[in-house]
């Protein structure tokens, strides 16, 4: 029986014990993990660290989108298919992984591609979108929608050795002039010639730890611990075990945030 709506039941508080021992993150903290609906735009091989950690950590409703299915290419750096999952969707892998372990974590999956038409609607509800993808396409269609929506945009790429992670909230009055994704990468001829990991190759260590770091962030943005990514994007060169942060600014000219941001 529980006597508030922040109460935890005895089972959540045995499977949370080590977060809620964690400084600032009481019994409150958890039930808005509880309550927080996020998406998860791409399940592969940062989106799989994603929504292990946030179903792990407590977060009540995720949703996913992801349209492909399992190739054998994957398993060097998606830890949830096994090889007899080759050929499965990615949702249906990703779905019997967090029921087994989290089956208190309610999922709605979408096994579609984000698209204009479809981004209301697959996106409802959602406070916080993790944008896990590798098209620069979609990636422009979250940060639009996000800016339209004012909600958080946790972006990260990884290619060969090397990663990026940023944070965009432009929304956000407590960052004042910090950018969205339009600002830092706005839309060029040689936009759709960027390598993909199919080219370029991929390391599972790179892409699985910049997607646990974009499980980091949207931690932070739940809890409010810590300082999230806004205004700042993170470099990774793993090769070299190199991480820079650099400070980024709002763009005036953006053809995603200044036309869309509210006043
Ligand atoms: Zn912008």
């Amino acid at each position: 029986m529980q006597d508030d709506i922040n109460s935890l039941t005895d089972a959540e508080i045995e499977l949370y014990a080590r977060q809620l021992v964690l400084p600032g993150w009481d019994e409150t903290v958890q039930a808005k993990l509880l309550a927080a609906h996020i998406a998860i735009i791409g399940i592969g091989g940062l989106g799989m660290p994603v929504l292990a950690y946030l179903a792990g950590a407590g977060v009540g409703h995720i949703t996913l989108i992801e349209a492909d299915r399992v190739d054998i290419t994957n398993l060097h750096r998606q830890h949830m298919p096994q090889q007899a999952d080759i050929g499965d969707t990615k949702l249906d892998v990703a779905r019997r992984f967090i029921e087994t372990r989290f089956p208190n974590c309610q999922l709605t999956c979408h096994a579609e591609m984000l698209t204009k038409d479809n981004a209301a609607h697959l996106l409802n509800g959602v406070t916080i979108c993790v944008d896990c993808t590798d098209s620069l396409v979609a990636r422009q269609m979250i940060a639009r929608y996000s800016v339209e929506h004012a909600i958080s945009h946790i972006f990260a790429g990884a290619v060969r050795h090397e990663g990026q992670i940023s944070v965009f909230a432009p929304h956000n009055e407590a960052y004042p002039d910090s950018p969205c994704f339009g600002c830092l990468f706005p839309e060029t001829a040689s936009y759709a010639q960027a390598p993909n990991c199919a080219q370029a190759g991929i390391s599972g260590p790179v892409v699985g730890m910049l997607g646990t770091m974009q499980a980091n962030e949207t931690l932070k943005l739940l809890t409010g611990i810590g300082t999230p990514l806004i205004g700042k994007l993170l470099l990774v060169d793993a090769a070299q075990a190199r991480f820079d942060t650099i400070n980024t600014k709002r763009q005036p000219d953006c053809k995603i945030c200044s036309t869309n941001l509210a006043d």
